[in-house]
């Protein structure tokens, strides 16, 4: 089963290409199931940049499940999205998850104390912190939002790696108190491409934590964090690779938000 589960749209205001594209060039790659992943609503910045504006959230359930209707025959597009994890917004993303049938739901988290790590335009800030506080205090939120039980799938799970800083002490046990969070919400991982178009330049996450999730039975599934239809399905033989080379044959799948398993490719 060849599942691509995070995909975004120009929507969100920083991708290229149209919903159409991205499907066709996901039949184009042989995939069997091609997840939408827009980025829910932000709420905690209105930036036209970064997201959709809350009214248009109806606009993109109905495009894709317009698309899943004229392509049934071909490929299997599911009804994801993108939500952040932050404090000031959990109920609010609560509600707004909670208005549609979304086969699944990322859970992301892009801002910590009110700073977007992952924006490039933010990205001197890290020059003025501690590196190794900045991983525990990612990891602690990362936990917050396992915890918060709004989420189906943790998506990229280091991306505080994203620009190429690194922690000086090892974060191994950070990681397994994390991958035991996911395992008692029964959250699955994605493992993402996009770390491998940044500095990070590996998968979204590290070896490590893909060899530990599979030795504490926590499952996977798959995404390219594509912001253009060129992207969908992008680098994914290296992700396989990484998956079998911890031990895993199986995926997550999902409809309804309900969890499935399918064979790795
Ligand atoms: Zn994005
Ligand atoms: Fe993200
Ligand atoms: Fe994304
Ligand atoms: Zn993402």
């Amino acid at each position: 089963m060849k599942v691509d589960y995070h995909v975004h749209t120009s929507m969100c205001g920083h991708a290229t290409g149209t919903m159409e594209e991205s499907v066709l060039a996901a039949i184009e790659l042989g995939l069997d199931e091609v997840g939408f992943a827009d980025h829910l609503p932000f709420l905690y910045t209105d930036d036209p940049t970064l997201s959709m504006k809350p009214e248009e959230l109806s606009i993109y359930v109905e495009q894709v499940l317009t698309l899943k209707e004229i392509y049934e025959d071909r490929i299997t597009v599911r009804l994801g999205i993108e939500a952040d994890y932050y404090y000031e917004t959990v109920d609010r993303v609560a509600k707004m998850l909670e208005a549609h049938s979304f086969d699944y739901v990322l859970g992301s988290v892009h801002i910590l104390s009110g700073w977007l790590f992952d924006d490039p335009r933010e990205v001197h800030r890290y020059d003025t912190l501690d590196i190794d506080e900045l991983y525990h205090h990612y990891y602690d939120v990362e936990r917050e939002l396992a915890r918060s039980g709004l989420f189906d799938v943790l998506s990229h799970p280091d991306l505080v790696k994203k620009f190429g800083h690194r922690p000086a002490a090892d974060m191994g046990s950070e990681v397994e108190s994390l991958l035991r969070e996911l395992s008692d919400t029964g959250m699955c991982f994605e493992v993402n491409t996009a770390g491998l178009r940044w500095p990070a330049g590996e998968i979204y996450p590290a070896k490590q934590f893909i060899d530990a999730a599979h030795r504490l039975g926590v499952p996977v599934t798959m995404g390219s964090d594509a912001h253009s239809p060129g992207d969908v399905g992008r680098d994914f033989d290296i992700s396989l690779a990484a998956l079998k080379s911890a031990g895993y044959d199986e995926l997550a799948t999902f409809e309804d938000r309900v969890m499935g398993r399918a064979p790795l490719p």
